[in-house]
């Protein structure tokens, strides 16, 4: 099962069956970069049409590919595996009916919810709820910008001084353990920097 990811995993799934969950652009754009690879690419969509949440062209260039099947009103009731995936178990939503199939790549392109609102509103985020940090700062709030020193943030800093962010509540971030370990240790050097200034 994976988060968010399609470029480093695909080579390993060529010749396979792989499940994307999604019916969005990241979930379409996913299924064409698979389906140059895998045996055959499944859209799981909770909708009754991707036409909702999905660019034109990349339902287009979805119903041409053959190696694509989208199946609408499904989601995953279940997945199931000892060491690895092995099977999901696909519910149709409009009659409850139930499926077991074979499944090894599951991957999942249905967003995040960062869950910020409890810092308040001295923390500025982007439009999703992502805290905002650093240069990212000023590109995306601009002159509303709560930021209350005449220094820039540092990196990772958020809009309130010497509290910084890392990992996958920050905007702008990797969605990897790799770049939220990466954001943590270079956080801890920031609180130096910012402690020694
Ligand atoms: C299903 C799935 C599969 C994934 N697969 C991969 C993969 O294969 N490879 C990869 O690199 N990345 C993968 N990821 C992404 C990876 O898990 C994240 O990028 C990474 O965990 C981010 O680390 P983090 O510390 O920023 O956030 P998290 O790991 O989410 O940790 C945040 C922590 O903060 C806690 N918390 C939240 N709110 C509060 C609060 N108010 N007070 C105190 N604690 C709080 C949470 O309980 C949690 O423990 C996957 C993610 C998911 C969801």
């Amino acid at each position: 099962m994976y988060y968010f990811s399609a470029l480093t995993e695909a080579p390993l799934c060529a010749g396979s069956v792989v499940y994307i969950v999604g019916g969005a652009n990241s979930a379409g754009q996913a299924a064409i970069y698979f389906a140059e690879s895998a045996a055959r690419v499944i859209m799981l969509i909770r909708g009754s049409s991707p036409a909702a949440e999905m660019s034109a062209y990349l339902i287009e260039q979805i119903e041409a590919n053959p190696r694509i099947e989208v199946r609408l009103d499904t989601e995953i009731a279940a997945a199931a595996g000892n060491t690895h995936l092995e099977r999901l178990t696909l519910h149709t939503r409009s009659t409850g009916a139930l499926e077991e199939v074979p499944a090894t790549w599951l991957f999942a392109f249905i967003g995040a919810d960062p869950a910020t609102t409890w810092l308040g509103p001295a923390f500025a985020r982007d439009a999703k709820g992502y805290l905002l940090t650093g240069p990212d700062i000023a590109t995306v709030v601009g002159d509303s910008s709560p930021w209350p020193l005449p220094r820039p943030p540092l990196h990772l800093e958020t809009t309130v001084p010497g509290v910084f962010a890392a990992g996958d509540v920050r905007a702008f971030t990797g969605h990897r353990v790799a770049a939220a370990v990466g954001e943590g240790s270079m956080a801890v050097m920031l609180v130096h920097k910012y402690l020694h200034d």
